[in-house]
This record gives structure tokens, C-alpha cells and sequence, in this order.
């Protein structure tokens, strides 16, 4: 029998850690070795056995190939699409990032049953603010594979304020949390409201994290170590690079507390050892330009929360590599204030995710949770247009929708392409999925498509199309294999569609004024084929011309979307008498069929 517990996991991409909330008190487990953290390694044995955890950690230094740690950067991903490049291979181990998740999961899941002494099926899971719809999928997945109902999928910067108790603090405050941690960083503002914690913006990479810092200590290690100068770091074998690595983890975290320390590797290159001194400062210009990165994904999330440094109460911070004093600085310098740093950075999310799983058990008060989605999500329209449906930093769960017609006459289905991203054209972002939906041939806006995305309290996405004639419904499930996307680029992406925001509009304007232009035109000459000799010849004439200008200005690079625009208006205005005539024309024909004329 399984027992009422709900499992609270942090599945973090150094360490991962699991608690429950006991008695009314959340507490995290241990594991055999005594240990709250269990780093997210695992390691495949020849014979098919896999370790999980400290222990892989040590198999590492001797089986690279087969340890595989960081895998959660490789969520939600296709083969090569993540800018990160893992020191083993991942599919020749015949492995997915989706089942290491899941063999992570299971060693916490047998971590907190010896711990508990009885079954546990459910859990809560946290991810970073960042992870898109794939991700989050990819992590409910590893769940599931691991033998665990996932109740809910909690961003990262939340389950920290719960952490942090800023539930129980006074109402209407606003907080910011700061989360660098090994493989990831986010920076979040969320508002605590009438008991109610609501993200009012998120920003990130999922790429930057305090593996970078140590990939660049031990390049710089080596060149400055002096062993053997003409090579380079990248052409250094893979256990070598490893270990050097390692050393640079440790003299990272040394220079946390100490100014100066010693790197020794004995026998590095066959009899001679590496051995260099670093020093704070070293470290820190090191480390500076991550620390800009963050500096303006801070300011992003700012201006996208509508907040300024003094609206803030707290700001917390989260992530192993908040313990650096150069990052303790920059939150300082960017926040005007002291963070808050009262809680274990490396214990809050899974804090959190354990106190999210009480209250979801009914062991907690309940606290009810609001997230953001990361990025806009839309469907393209005729002209190549993005039509947005859910815009970016909405509140989830929500659920919004559109009624589409068809463009052209006798069309029997409608693409829907759904697409993430801030761009205005829909080649410029991301398609998720695409679904043709069927519907009876008819004439041009006669068909009724009613598109609505739904997006669940985990995050994840459903499209859902109906046909109102036949209410017949075509429903596109967001999984992970229809990701077409490169997601280190959403940072880029927001920044992108800020840096071509002109271009982009400009292309927008354009967009509609020569759907409307060729509309125009084609309706225009058929008009005065059907009316020709009513019109005073003056009037004719001058129509021809607005027509011919339309023309004229389709042709015309670069596209000037304003002239076009005062043209079609022109041609507008110039055929007021046409289209009066034409209503008329069409009033006599029909009176005439009445009259069997
Ligand atoms: P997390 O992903 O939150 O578990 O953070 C792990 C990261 O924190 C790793 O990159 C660690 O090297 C880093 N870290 C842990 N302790 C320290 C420390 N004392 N100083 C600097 N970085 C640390």
C-alpha cells in the first residue's frame, strides 16, 4: 500500500534533493551515506548496473564515458541542439536525458522510501522558471518513468520563496530571487498577495551556471600553469580536462572563504604535476563577464514586473554559487540592498518543493501558487503573421482562444502552426507543433475555427481546434519531440524581438497593408468591368490611377509600409460612388430573381 506522502524533489543539474513533510514539519532525507545531497550523477556499469549519486561521482574520475552528470541542461532537447557539449556520449550509451532523469528519480524515490520505511508514489517536481513546454513535459516524463505520479511542476524561484517563509510575511510584498546555481540561472519577481504568490516576471538562461565558471578556471589553470604551452586546453584528453575540472571546483569553492589557494594535480602529464596559485581577484575577472550576463537578465525582469529597485521588500538568494562574494556583490550592486541569505541556498529549492508537496498533501496550509509563461505563445496567421494568443509573463494556469476563418474559397483545411517566441513573423520564432484541422469547403470566411490554448498549473500546453459547423475537435498535445527549438536562444529571443521591434512592426504593417492591397485591387478591377459606362470617365480615371499607385508601391523595395497603407486608403475613398453602384448592381439582379425577371 502506498502511503500518503507526497515526495517534494529538487532535480537540480548538480545535486538533487528530496523531503517530505513530516508531522507538519518539511524535512529533507538522506540518503545511506548520511547525505541531504545527492549529486545528480549515474553511472552504467558494463553489466548494466546503474549507480546514482556519490558513487557515480567517483566512478567518474575513472569511466568518464559512462557517468553521466548535467543532464538535466539536455531536458527537453534534441540530439546537438544544446550549445552545452557533455563529456560523454549520451546516445552512444543508448541512453535518453528523459530515463538519466528518471534513474535519478528513482534513487531519490528509494532514498525517501528507506527513509520513510514505506512506498511513496507521488511527488512534486521543480524546474527552472525557464524550462519551456518540452522541458517541463521531458520532466514530468522522467517522473513517470521512475514510477511517480506527478502532482505538480513547481518553477524553481517559487518553491525558494516558500522556502524563504515569504508566504507568512506581511501581504503586498514584492521579492525578488536569484538563482545561480550549477547549470542554470533564473531571476524572478514574484508579489505575495492576499495569501496568494503570484511570478510577476521571469528571466534566465538555462545555460550559465557555476560549471561554466569552473570550465573557464581550468582553461585558465592550464594556460597558466606552464606544463606544456604549445597546447591548448581544448586538445588536452577528456580525463585530463576532467580532472583539471574538478580541481577548478574545488579552488572555486576554497576562494569562497579564502583569498588565495593552491592547485596541485601530482603526474598530470606523465611525471609532472600542475601546480598554480589562484587568487580571489584571478577567480573573479574570471567569473565578471557571467556576472554582467546576470546583471541584465536582473534588469529585464525588473522592467517586465513594472518594478522598480525600491518596490522590493527582500531579495533572496539561491544556487551553490551564490555563496561567491562576487556574486553576493553584483546582487548588492543591481538590487541596492542586502540579500537575504538566511536560508541553506543549496536546501531552498528542495525546501520549497517539499513544502509545495505538504500543502498539496493537506499537511500544510494551503498557499496558492501562480506562475508565469516565459514566452508569448500564438499561431500563425495568413501573410506569415504571428497571432498571439497567450502573451508572455501571463499567469497559469489560463486558458485563451481565438475564432479563425478561411482565406481562401473552398479551402477543406486550415495549418495550425503553434509557435512560441516575440517575434512579429512567424518564421522569426519557434514552432511547437502543427495540426491541419478539417472542415467543410465553402466560400472565402465562410469556415468557423475556433482555436483555444490551454495551459495546465504544470505548464504544459494543449491546443485544442474546433470546427463549429461540425463541433468536430482536433486536439494537439505539446510533447517534447515537436519542439523545434534551440532553447539556450530564449534569453535571445526577447532580446531579439526588442533590437528588430522597428523592423519587425514595420514587416507587420506591411504584412496586413498588401493582404489588403491585393484584396483591393483584384476587387476593383472587377468592379469596373461590371459597372463600365456608369461612372463619369474623370472618376474612372482616377480610380485606375489609385489602383495602378497600389501597384505600383507592391513592387516597390524596400518595402515602405506607409505609403502603401495611404494608398490602399486612397483607392479606398476613390471607389466610394464604385461600391454604392456596385450594392445597387447587386440589389436590381437580386429583385429581378424575386421578380422571375
Ligand atoms: P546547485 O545547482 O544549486 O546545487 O549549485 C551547485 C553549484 O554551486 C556548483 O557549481 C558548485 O560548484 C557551486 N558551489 C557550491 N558551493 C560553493 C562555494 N562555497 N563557493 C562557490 N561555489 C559553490
Amino acid at each position: 500500500m502506498a502511503s500518503d506522502y507526497i515526495l517534494g524533489i529538487d532535480l537540480g543539474t548538480t545535486n538533487s534533493l528530496v523531503g517530505v513533510v513530516d508531522s507538519g514539519f518539511p524535512i529533507l532525507l538522506a540518503d545511506g551515506e548520511g547525505s541531504r545531497m545527492t549529486p545528480s550523477a549515474v553511472h552504467y556499469g558494463p553489466d548494466g548496473e546503474v549507480v546514482v549519486g556519490s558513487a557515480a561521482v567517483r566512478q567518474r574520475a575513472v569511466d568518464v564515458q559512462h557517468t553521466v552528470t548535467s543532464v538535466k541542461r539536455l531536458m527537453g532537447r534534441r540530439a546537438g541542439e544544446s550549445a552545452w557539449q557533455p563529456p560523454y556520449d549520451l546516445a552512444g550509451l543508448g541512453k535518453t536525458a528523459v530515463q538519466v532523469s528518471a534513474d535519478i528519480l528513482k534513487h531519490l524515490k528509494a532514498v525517501a522510501e528507506r527513509a520513510l520505511e514505506a512506498p511513496v508514489t507521488r511527488a512534486v517536481i521543480t524546474v527552472p522558471a525557464f524550462f519551456n513546454d518540452a522541458q517541463r513535459n521531458a520532466t514530468k516524463l522522467a517522473g513517470e518513468q521512475a514510477g511517480l505520479t506527478v502532482e505538480r511542476i513547481l518553477a524553481e524561484p517559487t518553491a525558494a520563496a516558500l522556502a524563504y517563509g515569504l508566504d507568512k510575511l506581511e501581504e503586498h510584498r514584492r521579492i525578488a530571487v536569484y538563482d545561480l546555481g550549477g547549470g542554470t540561472f533564473d531571476v524572478s519577481v514574484l508579489e505575495m498577495r492576499d495569501g496568494v504568490f503570484q511570478v510577476l516576471s521571469t528571466a534566465g538562461d538555462t545555460q550559465l551556471g557555476g560549471d561554466d565558471i569552473d570550465r573557464t578556471l581550468a582553461a585558465w589553470i592550464w594556460d597558466n600553469c606552464g606544463l606544456d604551452p604549445a597546447r591548448a586546453y581544448d586538445d588536452l584528453q577528456s580525463l585530463q580536462r576532467m580532472r583539471l575540472i574538478a580541481a577548478a571546483e574545488e579552488a572555486k569553492k576554497h576562494l569562497s572563504s579564502v583569498s588565495s589557494t593552491e592547485v596541485l594535480l601530482p603526474f598530470f602529464l606523465e611525471q609532472q604535476s600542475v601546480q598554480v596559485t589562484v587568487t580571489r581577484s584571478d577567480l573573479e575577472g574570471l567569473t565578471q563577464p557571467l556576472m554582467e550576463r546576470t546583471r541584465k537578465h536582473c534588469l529585464r525582469a525588473l522592467a517586465d514586473a513594472r518594478c522598480e529597485v525600491s518596490d522590493l521588500h527582500d531579495v533572496i538568494l539561491v544556487g551553490g554559487s551564490t555563496r561567491m562574494p562576487l556574486v553576493r556583490a553584483t546582487v548588492r550592486a543591481i538590487f541596492q540592498r542586502e540579500p537575504d541569505v538566511s536560508q541553506n541556498p543549496d536546501e531552498a529549492i528542495g525546501m520549497g518543493a517539499v513544502i509545495q508537496a505538504g500543502i498539496l498533501a493537506g499537511s500544510l496550509r494551503q498557499v496558492v501558487l501562480l506562475d508565469v509563461t516565459p514566452l508569448s505563445l500564438g499561431i500563425e496567421t495568413f501573410g506569415g503573421l504571428m497571432n498571439v494568443i497567450i502573451p508572455r509573463n501571463s499567469t497559469i494556469p489560463c486558458k485563451a482562444g481565438e475564432m479563425f476563418t478561411n482565406a481562401v474559397a473552398n479551402q477543406s483545411e486550415m495549418l495550425i502552426r503553434v509557435l512560441q517566441g516575440e517575434r512579429e513573423l512567424a518564421k522569426d520564432n519557434w514552432e511547437l507543433g502543427r495540426v491541419a484541422v478539417p472542415f467543410p469547403a465553402g466560400p472565402k470566411g465562410s469556415a468557423r475555427v475556433g482555436v483555444q490554448f490551454a495551459i495546465d498549473a504544470n505548464g504544459i500546453l494543449q491546443v485544442l481546434a474546433r470546427d463549429t459547423a461540425t463541433q468536430a475537435d482536433t486536439v494537439l498535445e505539446i510533447q517534447n519531440s515537436a519542439v523545434d527549438v534551440d532553447d539556450s536562444r530564449v534569453e535571445q529571443m526577447i532580446a531579439e524581438s526588442v533590437d528588430f521591434a522597428f523592423e519587425d512592426m514595420n514587416e507587420r504593417i506591411w504584412t496586413e497593408a498588401r493582404l489588403k492591397s491585393e484584396e483591393l485591387t483584384t476587387a476593383v478591377d472587377e468592379a469596373l468591368i461590371q459597372c463600365e459606362g456608369l461612372l463619369e470617365p474623370a472618376e474612372t480615371v482616377k480610380i485606375r490611377e489609385c489602383n495602378a499607385e497600389v501597384r505600383r508601391l507592391l513592387g516597390v523595395e524596400p518595402h515602405d509600409a506607409r505609403a502603401l497603407k495611404a494608398a490602399n486608403q486612397a483607392l479606398d475613398e476613390a471607389t466610394q460612388t464604385l461600391a454604392v453602384l456596385l450594392v445597387e448592381r447587386a440589389m436590381e439582379a437580386a429583385l429581378e430573381r424575386k421578380l422571375g425577371l
